[in-house]
């Protein structure tokens, strides 16, 4: 890939217009996790030093097209100002861009830094209106794209912008996209890729894709209970989809005649409730009584995982491989985690839960990357080209 990085432009007493991804987890207008907010820093950092003035952006959640304090933005400028120890200034205006804001932007001076409302504010963002795309690049001499998280959707702040505005991909995004691009493109064998969580009908253009680039699939979660149940097995209470066995049955075949080895699950925890305080028991997959479900997998099939990885060079993962919120099922997801910690290979983790899984152990730091953009970087595994980032230029 050869689009315009942030390097590419000289910003010196100019105005640069960022679209991060500031879309952090919140409870109680309290942020909880800002790894988002972290990661934004090394590209504002870099255009700090470039003497120019910077005007950030961002979603947070879904206010569907209407101001509502809730998804305000300001806790995020809060936090980012301790991160960066200097002002933030949260130009708070239900409209985003209003004369006001216009007229506050027109006074930054290089050096500082303010951050626009919630872009979803207005109902034109994620519609990519024409005249809201406008509106935000008048602000700007530049745009940088460095919302990873995003780049999988075409709105009007990431792909509208880029349309009026010399345009870039910010350090993030370029990040995210080489790691993921190579691991893609040109992977270090064998390649293995881990899918779990919720469900096969999120994943299954995954799968099909990685059935042409991977060595080896690893399926876990509730995800590979559908595959058991279209392998004839009894899977009592637990989560299947079963308009989605044929499916199933379909990619297992498909598979094997590729060659391509899928492991799914030789014994799991069951319970007979969702419950962390339910009783519990490990039962290979043949043994599954019909008032239990499937919650984790069990040690057979963890120790089955490190064999199937223990020579890997590159590894992807998407998905816990149980309830892994609940202390009682998160066995197996942590122990996937520990066990891609020690590997020596390229360890990518496709956000959302297993990011969070991998945080949680602490050993986000022992892997090669953890991605900022669960749905982003599944439409990558996909084969897709992702809108955000087709939007800037080649050089
Ligand atoms: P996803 O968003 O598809 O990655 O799914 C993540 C969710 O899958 C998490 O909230 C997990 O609790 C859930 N999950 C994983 N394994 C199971 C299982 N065996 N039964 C029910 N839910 C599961």
């Amino acid at each position: 890939m050869n689009k315009m990085t942030l390097k590419d432009f000289d910003y010196n007493g100019k105005k640069v217009l960022v679209r991060c991804d500031f879309n952090v987890p919140m409870k109680d207008g309290v942020i909880t996790d800002d790894q988002r907010i972290v990661a934004s820093i090394p590209t504002i950092k870099y255009l700090l030093d470039q003497n120019c003035a910077i005007i950030l952006m961002s979603h947070l959640g879904r206010p569907k097209g209407v101001s509502n304090p809730k998804f305000s933005l300001e806790a995020v400028s809060k936090r980012l100002s301790e991160l960066l120890n200097q002002e933030v200034e949260f130009l708070d205006d239900d409209q985003v861009v209003s004369d006001d804001v216009k007229a506050k932007v027109k006074e930054l001076k290089p050096g500082q830094i303010a951050l626009l409302q919630n872009t979803r504010f207005r109902a034109e963002e994620t519609k990519c209106g024409e005249e809201f795309s406008k509106d935000l690049a008048s602000l700007a001499d530049f745009y940088v794209n460095d919302a990873f998280g995003t780049s999988h959707r075409a709105h009007a702040s990431n792909v509208g912008v880029s349309g009026y505005l010399p345009s870039a991909l910010g350090l993030l995004v370029q990040k995210e996209v080489d790691i993921m691009g190579k691991a893609i493109k040109d992977p270090e064998r064998p390649f293995v890729a881990i899918l779990g969580g919720a469900k096969v009908s999120d994943k299954i253009g995954v799968i099909e894709n990685l059935l042409n680039l991977v060595d080896k699939i690893i399926i876990v979660g509730a995800m590979a209970n559908t595959f058991l149940k279209a392998q004839g097995k009894n899977l009592g209470k637990s989560l299947v989809e079963d308009d989605k066995l044929d499916i199933a049955k379909d990619l297992l075949d498909k598979a094997k005649a590729k060659n391509i080895e899928i492991l799914l699950p030789k014994d799991l925890v069951v319970a007979k409730e969702m419950e962390n305080d339910a009783e519990s028991k490990t039962v290979s997959v043949d043994e599954i009584e019909s008032d239990y479900m499937a919650l984790d997998i069990g040690n057979k099939t963890l120790d089955a995982i490190e064999n199937a990885l223990k020579d890997a060079k590159t590894v992807v993962w998407n998905g816990p491989a149980g309830v892994f919120e609940m202390d009682n099922f998160n066995k197996g997801t942590f122990g996937i985690a520990k066990f891609l910690a020690n590997l020596d290979a390229i360890t990518i983790i496709g956000g959302g839960d297993s990011a969070a899984a991998v945080e949680k152990a602490g050993l986000k730091d022992k892997i090669t990357h953890v991605s900022t953009g669960g749905g982003a970087s599944l439409e990558l595994l996909e084969g897709k080209e992702l809108p955000g980032i087709k939007a800037i230029k080649d050089k």
